[in-house]
């Protein structure tokens, strides 16, 4: 009931565009803290949090990100300039390309902006199929809406989805009527020093495959402090995104941050408050563990299973209990990393990226052929991961080879025959192909796996309504 409430007084401010200013500041607390005389966080949301950061120098105003909205950021702006007295705002650094971390860069429009020289590409790129984003996010708004309705109000994960859901509207508006694509004008590859008098900020690519890959981390000697965008999560001991990672130059530049422990005190991310140096060191053992451990055991030619059994989280990487998280969570985020690692360490290559190649030169045949020989001789020179195989599945759903899409699908149920997820993706394959009974079966399995799947749920409805031939089908989320 609150949260109708709350809609219905967005519908009203919204209309009045000066007050939604007022209204996000009285649903989504715009709050700052107050780290140093020259350093000041200012935060939106306590759960799904905006985090930008501003540090006075002898050389103008620095801000490290500018958060996802720009009438978020207007608000951030004003806090910052009555705290410190001044405007000069002189650099804006992006620690990544991601909209919730440039897309208030507008608002600092005066100030050069740093970023990797990968980041004004990918800008380019989301700036490209923003109304797609629009859209995808607009649809998934009744998804979170839902899911909330399923959860204890008082729930962490519902106060997270009510900040999301109070949030998106502004930045979807801000995207479709006030956003201004505003590009680094200062771009690096390796690293950079920032000189600014009183303060100096060193400025590090950080490496393929951890989040976006055009990630960087900043130092600040002066203050002990270092900022790591995305990089770092406080709750998580993930290791990599995707396979393809360069642990050799992760461990290279967390060894030179971590050289002298004392140079940092605490370390802020763009999303979640701040975290002990502590635990970014511990995390740097792990990945050193890891990486230096399972080279050895490719020396030594061993199997995945015994990796296993050698490198099992009980029997090397129980220290990581030090953190204070769950150790279910880190078992379970353990097996993951080891399964990167490895495939990673064995250079091994992506089956879903050959499967797509052979699909689209010689057809869904020849790789289901391709697949089925990999599979019989356990060759080691291939990978196999859900996110890609459903991504592919997703692409030929999306480019009408439905067919194709529907095999794939049930490459990743043979693959990964526990992920709730693979069965919805393969129903929803048998829904657009007109087999709602294959539709219902896979929508049925997925919810058995995941009864919070309110994505199954909604698809059963309106395939039953369909049936009574009382509601037209509508089209399915993709
Ligand atoms: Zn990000």
């Amino acid at each position: 009931m609150k949260l109708r409430r709350i809609f219905f007084i967005f519908f009203i401010l919204a209309l009045l565009s000066s007050c939604a200013v007022l209204w996000a500041e009285e649903e989504l607390p715009i709050d700052f803290e107050r780290y140093s005389e020259r350093v000041l966080i200012v935060k939106c949301g306590k759960f799904y949090m905006d985090q930008v950061i501003a540090i006075a120098t002898q050389k103008g105003i620095v801000m490290i990100d500018t958060g996802k909205s720009p009438t978020l950021s207007t608000e951030y702006r004003k806090i910052i300039e009555r705290e410190f007295g001044r405007k000069d705002f002189s650099y804006v650094i992006n620690t990544h390309y991601h909209f919730d971390h440039t897309d208030g860069n507008q608002v600092f429009s005066e100030a050069e902006i740093i970023a990797h020289e990968n980041s004004p590409e990918r800008m380019r790129q989301f700036d490209g199929r923003r109304q797609d984003f629009i859209a995808s996010r607009e649809s998934a708004m009744e998804q979170w809406k839902n899911q909330l309705k399923a959860l204890d109000p008082n729930s962490q994960e519902a106060q997270r989805l009510r900040e999301i859901i109070i949030s998106q509207p502004i930045m979807l508006d801000d995207l479709a009527n006030n956003y201004i694509l505003t590009l680094p004008t200062i771009t690096f590859s390796d690293r950079m020093s920032l000189d600014l008098g009183d303060i100096t900020l060193n400025l590090i690519y950080f490496g393929q495959g951890r989040h976006t890959g055009d990630d960087i981390i900043i130092h600040c000697p002066e203050e002990k402090l270092l900022f790591t965008g995305d990089i770092f999560f406080r709750g998580s001991f993930s290791i990599a995104f995707s396979a393809q990672f360069d642990a050799p130059r992760w461990i290279e530049v967390m060894n030179d941050l971590l050289e002298d422990e004392k140079e940092i005190d605490w370390v802020y991310d763009t999303h979640n408050g701040r975290m002990p140096v502590k635990f970014i060191s511990l995390w740097r053992d792990y990945l050193v563990d890891m990486w230096e451990g399972l080279n050895a055991a490719k020396k030594e030619g061993l199997s995945f299973e015994e990796v296993q059994d050698r490198f099992s989280y009980d029997k090397k990487f129980a220290y990581l209990e030090q953190s204070g998280l769950d150790k279910e969570q880190l078992r379970r985020e353990h097996q993951q990393n080891l399964r990167f690692t490895w495939m990673r360490v064995l250079e091994q290559q992506s089956a879903a990226t050959l499967l797509e190649q052979i699909i689209s030169e010689s057809g869904i045949k020849s790789a289901l052929e391709k697949y089925r020989e990999i599979r019989s001789k356990k060759e080691q020179k291939y990978y196999f991961d859900e996110t890609e195989f459903n991504g592919l599945g997703y692409r030929l759903l999306n480019g009408k080879r439905i067919p194709e899409a529907i095999e794939v699908f049930k490459i990743n149920i043979e693959m990964y025959p526990e992920s709730w997820n693979v069965y919805d993706s393969l129903a929803e394959a048998y829904m657009q192909n007109g087999q709602n009974d294959l539709a219902v079966e896979y929508y049925q399995k997925s919810l058995k796996l995941n009864p919070q799947n309110t994505n199954a749920v909604d698809m059963l409805q309106r395939i039953k309504k369909k049936k009574l031939g009382t509601v037209p089908l509508l089209s399915p989320i993709s």
